[in-house]
């Protein structure tokens, strides 16, 4: 069966000793109680190797939350793929709608990244979801469909195996509003449908699809209990351990 799995997105927070000491925290609970999940810390990318030293890559895998979409080269402060993997990581997070606004990254460029990524050994945390003006024009389904269909449905199904998307409404980003667990699962639920549709029905049901959008302690339960929820990217709540623990035991409810 598919991977359940709780993954941190640190964002921009923490300096390099914050961050030691909030893994350090967190690997020491996990190994007095196991979790019932897999559990991944999206860092910057300047904590990667150093974090990668302290902690149980048993109980704890390491994402970054980025990467160059060429290889190597003159492309004067980024970071490519195979240095992300040569620090212990094995997950990037990609897609993430505030580098989309931010930072312009198109489809084409994800793309680009997307491959670099999987060449190079690591898994991808692939984010999509739509804002709150395409919700409420009603036209969720097909911002996340294209936005499959424009990054990672030109991989073949064997590279695609290496994919976990994370569905993460804009307008639930950060903003305290969370889907309803009825409004998440239904759309992931049509993302699974999409998804057989391109690579067949057992891919579909082998993919984790992520819930993302101010998931907290007491709804990540709720949230968990969907038949097409197989958990979440926590962005402000995986800033603390306590928090981010009681996230990763809505598994053990
Ligand atoms: C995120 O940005 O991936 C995220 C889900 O953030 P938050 O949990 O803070 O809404």
């Amino acid at each position: 069966m598919r991977k359940k799995i709780v993954a941190g997105n640190w964002k921009m927070n923490k300096n390099l000793q914050e961050g030691i000491a909030l893994a350090t925290e967190l690997s020491v609970m996990l190994a007095a109680d196991k979790p019932a999940c897999d559990v991944i810390i999206g860092t910057p990318f300047i904590h990667l190797a150093k974090i990668s030293e302290v902690i149980d890559h048993k109980n704890i895998r390491l994402s970054a939350q980025n990467c160059a979409d060429k290889a190597s080269g003159a492309y004067t402060g980024e970071v490519s793929a195979e240095m992300v993997k040569s620090t212990g990581a094995e997950y990037v997070i990609l897609g993430h709608s505030e580098r989309r606004e931010y930072y312009k990254e198109t489809y084409d460029i994800l793309k680009e990244k997307v491959q670099l990524a999987l060449a190079n050994g690591l898994k991808v945390i692939f984010c999509i979801g739509e804002s709150l003006d395409e919700r409420e024009k009603g036209i969720q389904n097909q911002v996340v469909k294209a936005e499959l269909e424009g990054s990672v449905f030109n991989l073949s199904a064997d590279a695609f195996k290496n994919i976990v998307i994370a569905y993460e409404p804009i307008w639930a980003i950060g903003t305290g509003k969370t889907a309803t667990a009825e409004q998440a699962e239904e759309i992931h639920a049509y993302i699974r449908s999409v998804i057989a549709e391109k690579y067949g029905r057992q891919i579909a049901e082998e993919t984790s699809i992520l819930y993302g959008g101010s998931c907290k302690p007491s709804n990540a339960a709720e949230l968990f209990s969907k038949p097409d929820i197989d958990g979440g990217l926590i962005g402000g709540a995986s800033l603390k351990a306590a928090d981010f623990k009681g996230i990763i035991d809505a598994w053990k409810r």
